[in-house]
């Protein structure tokens, strides 16, 4: 480096945290000089010799001379008298961070030291990392390593020493968040001290008994996870209950409420209502685990994961039974959260999107077991049941949650708000907002242009009306009609061109009654439905890779069993027949009111190119970037038009994959709504179609399944870059393409 980030470091206190951030200055050459002030010689004999600082002192004010950085990483309650101290030798430019566990009384100390004019480099802070044991030679460079750091800059915070802090602890590869200094405590009461006090008290239960010896002897591994926080330092958290006083009180009180409650239901012995509870529980752990997880992957667009597929002769071949359809599974909750009775629904797909419907319902009240292995039981709580949720409802990545809850909770006795990541922010909600408008609805999209978060004020009287679709989207229609249900009247949607009619179907398997005359559909309000069993039909679009690989392989014989063949989502199986695929469609039967079948696809003979026929085109929308791998595969050229909306999916799927095709050495021209690909297939000829090459996903997940079929017909070896978005789909991919005969390598990259 050649400028370090500061001169002249003076580390108050160096323990465990102070010493793991002074050996990550140490390590990445941050500063000048390193020194410090501690209680005792031995610890600055110590860090002298580990080489941490060159020089150390027992008063601080002869450590702070000329430091343009200070840190206090000492006990919170030293906090006051070290300021008081080090106040009159600080100049305008020094920063002065701490590390402590509370900021509330870190703040109080300095307006006690400085008056309400606080220094502008004052920046408390805490990183959220730590370990049982304490004192500088527990220290590790690594200490704060994908950990959170927790900045709570003040009014008096000047910018150019916060985003210094941010850099420098970014440089210990923690990950940085601004936040108050009130919210720092409240959430750290809830979610670090709540916990600890439990730990200590728990211990102190089972060792106050007679037979504790018996007790920690036979342990079992429950406890000791449990119990592992109670071996920290009993003085901190002596400081800290007390330094966190109210927030940590408030936080019992919670504990004590909600502990009650449990014991009420062990007592009645409410084996349904323990259920819901403890499913609730531990599908939130799951939920927020998984969504916090994913959530800085979506931000950054960060690619963390590609598939690399080698050239050879792959067979293709096996019966398979891919996820549950996305859209059914998001309404079999909806609909039987809100239905009388229990629903109870198989082959449930476990996706991020699904399971944000889910628990946003579990926030309404709703008791649902589940999901286990694909099925859920639903306890509905009838069409008046639905509770205020206690804060906003988070719903991931998923348009279809929030368009259809905006209908759902316009028509609610309570006010709500819905949020969503990054993504989903950008996405535009005006489209459903509007129409619920005219039906009385006080709906806001209070983000900028028209995007999430969706607020909704409840206890407004709903008129049914009719609303002639703008476009076709089958999420608004739904959001209309299902807003309907509630509403006074009846409520109807003329559409431009048949979307799928997932809602519909599923209404009507509930009991209630639905009209489609043409392209109008009406309901009329005030009806109810009543729960049945749901069986979710595997997915039609990630059925469509295997149909596709099956297609384009020399001897494949797949079969995809209980494959849903909505009408409206049969396109790509039209398109193949069309294409000469050996397509059949067996054992047709009805599931939840929706059809479903077998499909099974054998590789032999050469497809052919076709102008794909436009009235497919909506019934195949998901399914073009596999039409397209198809398409190069088959003898003679390939027209696609009347498909412009492939280019605002998730990513631009016209570019992107005419993008990916090129790499791999096929002709093809993408248009304004479609593309031109000349197939290098010949009649009879299953030799490699493609080079091999390093295609970009663009995180979009059915772009990167599509090219991993391509592997099956490669000279070359295939990388696909950003394919962490796959398991959100379709989880089992690369189990079932292995199955079949195509080994996909997965690898995790940093
Ligand atoms: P530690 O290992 O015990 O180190 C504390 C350091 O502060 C020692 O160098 C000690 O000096 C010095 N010190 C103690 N009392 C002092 C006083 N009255 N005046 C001057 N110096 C004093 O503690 P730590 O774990 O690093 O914790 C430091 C801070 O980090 C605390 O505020 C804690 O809340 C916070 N924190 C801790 C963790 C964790 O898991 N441990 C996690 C996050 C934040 P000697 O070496 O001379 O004894």
């Amino acid at each position: 480096m050649t400028q370090p980030l500061f001169q002249k470091v003076a580390f108050i206190g160096l323990g465990l945290i102070g010493s793991s951030l002074a050996r990550v200055i140490a390590a990445e050459g941050l500063a000048k000089t390193v020194v410090a002030s501690t209680r005792s010689q031995k610890t600055l004999d110590d860090a002298l010799s580990l080489g941490l600082i060159s020089a150390g002192f027992h008063d601080p004010i002869d450590a702070v001379q000329e430091a343009d950085l200070v840190v206090l990483a000492l006990p919170v309650r030293a906090t006051q008298h070290i300021l008081d101290v080090i106040k009159p030798h600080l100049s305008e430019k020094t920063i002065i961070t701490d590390v402590g566990s509370t900021k509330g009384n870190v703040v109080d100390a300095a307006k006690a030291v400085f008056g309400a004019r606080l220094p502008e480099g004052f920046v408390p802070g805490h990183p959220i990392a730590g370990a049982e044991h304490t004192g500088v030679h527990a220290g590790k460079v690594d200490l704060f390593a994908n950990h959170k750091v927790i900045l709570t800059p003040l009014p008096s915070s000047a910018d150019w020493a916060v985003q210094k802090l941010i850099r420098l602890w970014e440089y210990a590869k923690a990950e940085v968040i601004c936040m108050d200094v009130e919210k720092h405590d409240e959430v750290l009461a809830h979610t670090s001290h709540l916990p600890h006090l439990m730990a200590f008290n728990l211990v102190e239960q089972l060792a106050n008994r007679e037979d504790n010896l018996d007790i920690f002897r036979y342990a079992a591994g429950g406890f000791r996870d449990f119990s592992r926080i109670a071996a920290s330092d009993p003085q901190m958290w002596h400081d800290i209950f007390f330094a966190n006083k109210k927030a940590i009180l408030n936080a019992v009180d919670g504990f004590e409420a909600q502990l009650a409650t449990l014991k009420n239901l062990i007592e009645n012995e409410d084996s349904h209502a323990l259920m819901g509870l403890l499913g609730h529980a531990q599908a939130a752990r799951q939920h927020f685990n998984h969504m916090l997880a994913k959530k800085p992957l979506m931000e950054n667009n960060k690619v963390t994961q590609q598939f690399t597929i080698l050239p050879g002769a792959h067979t293709f071949k096996g019966t398979f039974t891919v996820p549950g359809d996305k859209s059914v599974s998001h309404r079999s909750i909806m609909f039987g959260a809100i239905a009388e009775g229990t629903t109870h629904v198989t082959g449930f797909l476990e996706g991020e999107d699904a399971l944000a419907t889910l628990q946003a319902f579990r926030a309404m009240g709703v008791n649902i077991e589940g999901p286990k292995d694909g099925e859920v039981t639903i306890h509905g709580v009838g069409m008046h049941g639905l509770k205020a949720p206690k804060g906003e409802l988070y719903m991931g990545n998923s348009g279809t949650s929030m368009r259809l809850l905006s209908g759902m909770l316009s028509a609610q006795q309570f006010d709500s708000v819905m949020t969503g990541d990054a993504s989903l922010s950008k996405r535009p909600m005006e489209r459903i907002a509007k129409p619920l408008r005219q039906m009385g609805a006080q709906i806001q999209t209070t983000g900028e242009r028209g995007t999430p978060p969706v607020s909704i004020s409840g206890n407004q009287a709903l008129k049914g009306i009719h609303y002639d679709l703008p476009m076709a989207s089958a999420q608004v229609k739904s959001g209309i009609l299902l807003a309907g249900l509630w509403a006074e009247g009846e409520t109807s949607v003329t559409e431009p061109e048949p979307t799928r009619d997932h809602s519909e179907r599923m209404l009507r398997a509930f009991g209630y009654e639905v009209k489609t005359e043409g392209n109008r559909i009406s309901l009329q309000g005030g009806g109810k439905l009543v729960g049945t069993n749901i069986q979710v039909p595997s997915d039609i679009s990630s059925a469509a890779f295997f149909m596709v690989g099956a297609a384009i392989t020399e001897g494949s014989d797949v079969t995809l069993e209980a494959v849903g063949i909505n009408p409206t989502r049969t396109g790509v199986i039209e398109i193949l027949k069309q294409m000469g695929a050996d397509l059949t469609v067996e054992n047709e039967r009805i599931a939840g009111g929706e059809p479903i079948a077998d499909i099974r696809i054998k590789g032999s003979r050469t497809l052919k190119g076709i102008h794909m026929p436009e009235d497919q085109v909506p019934l195949a929308i998901d399914e073009f970037p596999a039409l397209f791998i198809a398409a190069a595969c088959a003898e003679g050229q390939t027209i696609l038009t009347g498909a412009a909306e492939l280019r605002v999916k998730e990513s631009d799927r016209i570019q992107v994959m005419a993008d990916g095709l090129k790499t791999m050495g096929i002709d093809c021209t993408p248009t304004e709504d479609g593309i031109i690909i000349q197939g290098k297939g010949k009649s009879g000829d299953w030799s490699p179609i493609f080079n091999g090459g390093e295609i970009e996903s663009h995180h979009d997940h059915r772009i990167a399944m599509s090219f991993a079929m391509a592997g099956l017909r490669t000279s070359g070896e295939i990388k696909i870059v950003g394919t962490e978005t796959v398991a959100t789909s379709f989880p089992t991919f690369t189990a079932l393409t292995e199955q079949a005969g195509l080994k996909i390598q997965v690898s995790e990259l940093d």
